[in-house]
């Protein structure tokens, strides 16, 4: 079985305690390679290599920083396609919206902080004959760590605004998914990125993660994650008033007001739901229908719902591939259960799928549609993260908002509606970070992005992820 290494002080090292543990392709329900299981010892290691590596790159110019940086992306880009096979391997996305999203956003995210390492700046003040500039400046050794459902994208996501900010970076990906870091760290040396700046170390949250939690020397820590651990997270790192970003979970509300598109919200609805087998925090898993629009649009989700292509992965026309474990699996299936007996109707899916031939042992499920829920139940209070939605009836404007506004979470919304008052209006009231109006995850890396309640603490993109990667110091004088 192939080993996956941690990358620490711009060697491919194996744990120094020798421990691994199995990684499973979930497609196919086997074990296909190693990740190693690393420790405190470990951690030491990066820690010091970093540190070393700090004072070099904090004060290299930010056009070398952003130059090595666009280095490493075109290196991925060079390796696009077995990047891609890699990660819809360990992950099961299919193969084709790995390549399209989870990839190029990964390139992209590399392009992006590279160029804004260079534009970032400081604020200039008069007031009287006060005159003041700030200075902004990196941290130190910062970490990252990022979860399994999109791991190439999440994983750059974080890593690449505090390595533009000039800060050193011990990574952490998911241990359920990851092939593409380590594939990505085997091209940094040749990217012209110096020994120590960036290093990964691979294992499991409880273990390495906390360790990085309460590790002394690593004052700021950037979160992707579920809301538990992020919470714990919280907790650790405030005993060391440290820096943390946490980006969480979400139980996000679709909204389809009864003049909408039919044809396109369907659509959207659809995408919405089940993009990426509903393992997307920003997935619309309760989907909030107007009375007297509701049996039109589920017959429309439903007559659109056979065309979702459910398969191996691998294979170019597959949409829909297995969740991204056993694990996992278990516990959509029973969130489906619960559904039930909470009075739940399944209106379309519901089970475990089984596909013929290589993929027979995946974990799939099908896409499920589930209707006769009232939204104070646990199955549309309780982050599901699998392909299950369920259908909400709401009459007024306002009862849209009082449920879209009934969780605990705040991530994303998308509202669905041609009268562009009444898009403004909700879209002010709706409790979210972030809330689209007729369409579903487009995003501009510029934009703030980020959740309120228990979604997170925060803002990550454009100059927000820089300025969470530095400290700013005001720097004031007499004239
Ligand atoms: P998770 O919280 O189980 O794990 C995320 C990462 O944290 C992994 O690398 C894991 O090893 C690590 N970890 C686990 N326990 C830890 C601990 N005690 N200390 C430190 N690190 C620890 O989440 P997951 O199951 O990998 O991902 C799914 C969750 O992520 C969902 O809740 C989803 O909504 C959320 N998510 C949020 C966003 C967002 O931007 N808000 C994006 C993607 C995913």
């Amino acid at each position: 079985m192939q080993k996956i290494l941690n990358f620490i002080g711009g060697d491919m090292m194996e744990p120094l305690a020798g421990e691994y543990f199995e990684n499973e392709d979930p497609s196919i329900g086997k074990a296909y390679s190693l990740v190693p299981d690393s420790d405190e010892s470990d951690l030491e290691h990066a820690v010091k290599a970093a540190k070393k590596a700090f004072p070099h790159w904090r004060d290299m110019h930010a056009a070398l920083r952003a130059g090595a940086m666009h280095k490493l992306a075109d290196l991925i880009e060079e390796n696009a396609a077995e990047f891609a096979r890699a990660e819809c391997i360990d992950n099961g996305r299919p193969l084709s919206q790995c390549s399209a999203a989870n990839i190029a956003r990964g390139i992209a995210n590399l392009h992006f902080f590279a160029d804004e390492g260079q534009k970032f700046a400081g604020e200039n003040f008069k007031s009287g004959k006060i005159e003041s500039y700030t200075l902004p400046q990196p941290i130190g050794v910062v970490a990252t760590i990022s979860p399994w459902n999109l791991p190439m994208l999440l994983f750059t996501w974080k890593f690449a605004p505090a390595l533009a900010a000039g800060n050193c970076v011990i990574a952490k990906p998911s241990e359920v998914t990851p092939m593409t870091a380590y594939m990505l760290s085997e091209l940094v040396n040749d990217s012209g990125i110096p020994r120590g700046v960036f290093n990964v170390i691979h294992g499991k949250g409880a273990k390495i993660g906390a360790a990085i939690t309460k590790h002394p020397d690593i004052p700021a820590i950037s979160f992707t994650g579920g809301t538990s651990t992020g919470t714990e997270i919280y907790s650790t790192a405030a005993k060391q008033l440290k820096k943390v970003s946490l980006e969480l979970g979400g139980k996000n509300p679709t909204i389809v007001f009864e003049d909408a598109d039919i044809e396109t919200a369907s659509d959207g609805a659809l995408a919405a739901a089940f993009s990426n087998q509903g393992q997307i925090c920003l997935c619309g898993s309760r989907l909030l229908i107007q009375e007297s629009i509701y049996e039109r649009f589920k017959i429309a989700l439903l007559r659109k719902l056979p065309n979702i292509k459910i398969g191996d992965p691998l294979e170019a026309d597959t949409q829909h591939g297995p969740m991204v474990s056993k694990a996992h699996m278990e516990k959509v299936l029973g969130y489906i259960d619960l559904a039930v007996k909470e009075g739940g109707r399944i209106a379309a899916g519901g089970k475990r799928h089984i596909v013929d031939g290589r993929c027979k042992d995946g974990y799939f499920i099908e896409p499920t549609i589930i209707e006769k829920l009232p939204p104070d139940c646990r199955t549309n209070q309780e982050e599901i993260f699998g392909p299950v939605v369920t259908l909400l009836p709401f009459k007024t404007e306002e009862d849209a908002i009082a449920i879209a506004n009934s969780t605990q979470y705040g991530l994303a919304a998308s509202i669905w509606t041609q009268d562009d008052a009444r898009a403004k209006r909700v879209s002010a009231k709706i409790e979210s970070g972030i809330v689209w109006v007729n369409c579903w995850n487009v995003r501009d890396l510029n934009t703030p992005f980020g959740g309120v309640k228990k979604s997170g603490i925060g803002r990550e993109g454009g100059r927000r992820a820089m300025e969470f990667f530095t400290e700013e110091k005001t720097v004031s004088r007499m004239v």
